[in-house]
This record gives structure tokens, sequence and C-alpha cells, in this order.
């Protein structure tokens, strides 16, 4: 399936950027190759995974089967469709599950083009089966309560999440969420600031800032705060937006009007609260369609704001300014949400310290996205429940069944 998904790799790629508004090149050298490289990834493992055997004094020995859990229900959100969906799948179909598989209703093409692929590569039919619809009261709600699905693997929002959580109580499904964030960016005066800025601009408006793991809180340590908020600023307005089929173009279009009038509604609430715009805020003046927005820079506002506190996925960010290394661990694990966080500083005692303090899944020190897929990856607290990657990614889509034998 790796193999085949690089092969038809323009095709999806086109597709994903039609659907979403992405830039093509992101589609191109992203989202497809890391959607194959999931199946690869997957396919290595199996062929090299052991098991675990416990020896007693007594005389036995027990060891651990894995055994697929039967039917299995992947429900999937718009941003990183067939990236986030493969993320699931490769690991599900590795130990031997059948699948239901919705994509989001918005994005319901390279799902689609993938149900053609799962023949090419000889999947046996009814295995994966790909199946279109909305949320609530539709597909993916009977997904969530069929009793004769065993798990569900959901990506989304944080609400949606606990709607799921009630649908799936009836036969207590197995449950893991991939759910919101609002993810902190801390910058200590000690680091590159250069290397910073241009790292900032990817982590806050890389896929229209609609990135779970994009960082819209930036706290910046005050001797640096001016100069950082200078070069960030400038290095933002020269973000080109618009047509997402033309190689130069850096952020696209939103997915729809719907999100786009909501993203908007938070930069208008967050004037109301009292923030000022430093650089976008509106529809660039280029597009007279399309669902554009300027890369937003917001100042002035605090930890009381819900432009901080609530989830905005867009190009949006807010900047503050913190005094001492307390102050911004406090201030960043001050949400509901945890998935994850980014730390620049040059300070190695530093570096360890504030990480493992930070309420997230994961955290990087002095970069962004860089993903190893053997790690563990999920949020804390309402950010998700369990995690995947990896064997991680093996346990949630397996039953660990224990032998006891006796000699
Ligand atoms: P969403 O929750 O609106 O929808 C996601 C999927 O759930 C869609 O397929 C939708 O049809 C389905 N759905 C909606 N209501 C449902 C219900 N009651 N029962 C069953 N299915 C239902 O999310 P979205 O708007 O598509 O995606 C954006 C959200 O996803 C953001 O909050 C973002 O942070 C989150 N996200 C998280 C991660 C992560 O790894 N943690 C990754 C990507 C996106």
């Amino acid at each position: 399936m790796g193999e085949l998904i690089l092969q038809h790799k323009e095709e999806l790629a086109m597709a994903e950027t039609l659907d979403t508004g992405k830039p093509l090149w992101l589609s191109t050298n992203v989202d497809i190759p890391r959607a194959a490289g999931s199946y690869q990834f997957f396919a290595n493992l199996i062929s090299t995974m052991g098991t675990e055997a416990y020896p007693m004094e007594v005389g036995a020995l027990n060891y651990v089967v894995r055994r697929p859990i039967g039917v299995v229900g992947l429900i999937n959100p718009w941003n990183l469709p067939l990236l986030l969906l493969s993320a699931k799948l490769a690991p599900c179909l590795a130990m031997g599950n059948a699948v239901v598989l919705k994509p989001a209703e918005w994005t319901p093409l390279t799902a689609t083009l993938l149900a053609g692929i799962l023949q090419e590569a000889g999947i046996p039919d009814g295995v994966v089966n790909v199946v279109h619809g909305f949320g609530p009261g539709s597909a993916g709600e009977a997904i969530a309560r069929h009793p004769g699905i065993g798990a569900v693997a959901f990506t989304g929002e944080t609400t949606t999440g606990k709607h799921i959580m009630q649908a799936a109580a009836g036969n207590l499904k197995k449950l893991s969420f991939e759910l919101g964030g609002k993810n902190p960016n801390i910058i200590f005066a000690d680091s590159n600031l250069e290397e910073v800025v241009d790292t900032t601009i990817r982590s806050s408006f890389i896929n229209q800032g609609e990135v779970c793991l994009c960082g819209s809180r930036v706290y910046v340590e005050k001797p640096v705060y001016e100069q950082f908020l200078e070069k960030f600023t400038a290095k933002t307005r020269e973000q080109r937006v618009g047509d997402p089929l033309e190689p130069k173009t850096q952020i696209g279009a939103l997915i729809s009007r719907q999100h786009l009038e909501r993203v908007e509604g938070y930069v208008q609430l967050a004037r109301r609260e009292g923030g000022a715009i430093l650089t976008g805020g509106g529809r660039p003046s280029s597009a007279t369609r399309g669902f554009f927005l300027e890369p937003t820079v917001i100042t002035g506002v605090n930890r009381e704001c819900r432009i901080v506190r609530e989830e905005v996925f867009g190009p949006v960010v807010t900047v503050e300014s913190f005094a001492s290394e307390e102050e911004v661990i406090e201030r960043a694990n001050d949400t509901h949400y945890g998935l994850s966080a980014s730390l620049w500083t040059n300070d190695a005692r530093r570096a360890f310290r504030v990480a493992e303090q930070i309420e997230a899944g994961l955290t990087w020190v002095n970069t962004w996205f860089l993903r190893d897929p053997r790690t563990p990856y999920g949020g804390m607290k309402e950010s998700g429940i369990g995690r995947q990657g990896g064997l991680f990614g093996i346990d949630f889509y397996s039953e660990q069944s224990t032998i006891c034998l006796k000699f």
C-alpha cells in the first residue's frame, strides 16, 4: 500500500489540495509521503516484533499473544486527511483487524481513492470499508454506537470526543482519542532568534494553522520580546497567501466558509478582549473569493481571554511576554489541553528542567514537527486518551492475551 500510494502521489496530492485548500507542495511533500510511510513503517514493525515471556520459578512460562480486536472504527478529521487516516489504518491492518473508516465530510476524496488502492494492493473486499457521511446522527455516530465494533480510534475536536465516548459506552469500546490543543511555544532569551523566528512562522501558520500541533500561544522572555515581535511580525507579513496550486504560495485557503467565519470571529473577539492585531486579521486584498485569511499576530491579551484559552485552529497566534521560568511553566500549563509544546533555549539544564514540567504529550526543544514514528503520540488532559505510534499503536489495535503454561 505504501508503494502504491507513492505511485499515485500526484493524483492523491491534487485531491488532498482540492479538498482542503492546502498548498499543493505541502500535500505532495508532506501529507502523501508521510501517509505512505505509515504502511511501510508498520509492515516493518510487525515483521520484526517479538513477544513478551516470563518464566516462573515454580516451573511455568507466561507468554503473551496478540490478537486482532475484530472490527475497528476509524473516524477522521479534515486537516490532514490521508496522513492521519493512514496513521490509524496501517497499525490497525497490521494487527489483522477489519475496518470501517469514515473520512471527514469536508474531505472525502483521498479516502475514496485509497479504497481503489486497497483493491489494487490485493486487500480482500470487506476488510476495509470506506463509509462517507456526517458525524452526529449519521455515519460517525453509527460507528461509535455499533455493538459489532470493538474499538474506535478518533481524531478531532475535544467536544466530539466526549460525544463519541458516550455513544461508545453501550458495549464499552476501547477508545483512542487524539483531540484538540492550545499548544505553548516558549522562547527564552538565550535562544537563537533567527532560527526561532523561522520555525515559529512554520509552527504557527503551516497548513493555514490547521494542524493540531501548531503552536498558538507564543511566550517570549522579556529581554527579547520586542526584538522577537518585530522580526516575527515582519516575516509574517511576507507570507504569501493565495492559490494553493501556485508553487510560491505558503498559506492556502481554510477548509470552509463556516470555519473561516469562526476563525474571524476569534480575531474580532480578541479585539473586544483588548488585543492588538499587529498584522493580518482580515482576508487578503488579492483574494476576491475563496476562504483565505491573512496570518494574524495578536498581542495585548492575557490568560483570562478566550483567544488565549480556546482552540482557534487557523493562522492566528497570540504573543505574550514572560519574566521567569516558573511563571512561564505555570502559564503554559494553565489550560485543559495538553497536546504538544515547543521550547527554545541554549541552556541544556533549563531544557531538561522545563521540558519535564510541561504538561504535554510531546514537547520539542529547539525544533518543531520532528516525529519519530517509534515514539508514543497523543495528548494529556483533554487533548486525548491513550497513545499511538510504534508499539503503542500496536497495543491499541490488538487484544493481548496471557497464556500461562505449567511445565
Ligand atoms: P470534528 O470533531 O468536528 O470532526 C472529526 C470527525 O468526527 C469527522 O469525521 C466528523 O464527521 C466526525 N464526527 C463529528 N461529530 C461526531 C459524532 N457526534 N459522532 C461521531 N463522529 C462525529 O473535528 P474536525 O473539525 O474535523 O478537526 C479539527 C479538530 O481535530 C481540531 O480540534 C484539532 O485539534 C483536532 N485534531 C487533533 C489531532 C491530534 O492528533 N490530536 C490531529 C488533527 C486534528
